[in-house]
């Protein structure tokens, strides 16, 4: 699991103290990510009593690669434990609160990067008040403006960016349709990544010192050999996706996938 800071809310998903929210809470359409059609706020017929579900070991085969990849990044746990003090119901309050906290979670961990840059001082200081927010009651959670967060937190992003690239800026491919591309010859270096869509891509072997990941799709890129330790506002759930290997170099603050080859 990736790195928590001691004393905030969790980066991290426990889905042990949590009540499956994310296989009740989201809608899933057929795909190539989901096998099946499910509306918003009904059970996953894979769930279990105990929250548990059932094809855990079978996911990717059972054609549910996209739970695999899933993060609340602690936000479960945030609503169950902290804003429902516990409770061992699920409930439709917790479900809102659910889709608050979830993008809250997911600024704050990116903050915990951009806290280490440049944009160090201001990075703390919108952490601090982002775990200000996700600590308050379910009542007050319905009120907050989470785009407003993102947009802030956008703007700081774009400043470590921009700090991270001065003077040697890479080719802008932001939101570019890289589905599929032998990216091997590219030079990423320093690259603006940010939602681009890089599902199946060939990444082996390149570096992406410096490059913006922020958002980028990279379910199923096969990052075998690349370099990924210096990339820019990767998250774990991107890394997952990914298809990395021993060789694959990955940020110090995310961990290894388990299920990457050997
Ligand atoms: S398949 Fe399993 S992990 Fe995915 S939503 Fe259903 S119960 Fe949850």
């Amino acid at each position: 699991m990736g790195t928590s800071i001691t004393g905030s809310a969790p980066r991290a998903a426990d889905c042990s103290r949590c009540l499956a929210l994310c296989c009740v809470v989201p809608a899933f359409a057929a795909s190539a990510d989901f096998a099946i059609d499910k509306p918003a706020h009904t059970p996953c017929p894979h769930l279990g009593a105990d929250h548990a579900c059932r094809i855990h070991d079978r996911l990717r085969e059972r054609g549910f690669p996209g739970c695999v990849v899933f993060d609340c990044f602690g936000a479960g746990q945030q609503v169950v434990q902290v804003t429902f003090g516990g409770s061992a119901r699920r409930t439709s309050a917790m479900f809102a609160a659910l889709d608050v906290l979830r993008p809250l979670h997911e600024v704050l961990a990116l903050l915990d990067e951009a806290a280490r840059s440049s944009a160090g001082h201001d990075a703390r200081d919108l952490r601090a008040r982002v775990e200000e927010m996700v600590a308050r009651d379910a009542e007050a959670l319905a009120d907050l403006d989470v785009g407003a967060v993102r947009r802030e937190a956008g703007a700081l992003f774009d400043e470590l960016v921009a700090v991270a690239h001065a003077g040697a800026p890479g080719p802008d491919l932001r939101g570019v349709d890289l589905v599929g591309a032998d990216l091997r010859r590219r030079d990423l270096r320093a690259a603006r990544l940010r939602g681009a869509l890089l599902v199946g891509a060939d990444l082996r072997g390149v570096d992406l010192d410096r490059a913006e990941l922020l958002g980028a799709d990279l379910r199923g890129a096969d990052v075998r050999g690349a370099r990924l330790a210096g990339a820019l506002l990767l998250t774990a759930p991107q890394l997952t996706a990914a298809r990395g290997d021993a060789t694959t170099t990955v940020p110090a603050h995310l961990d290894r996938p388990t299920h990457w080859f050997p």
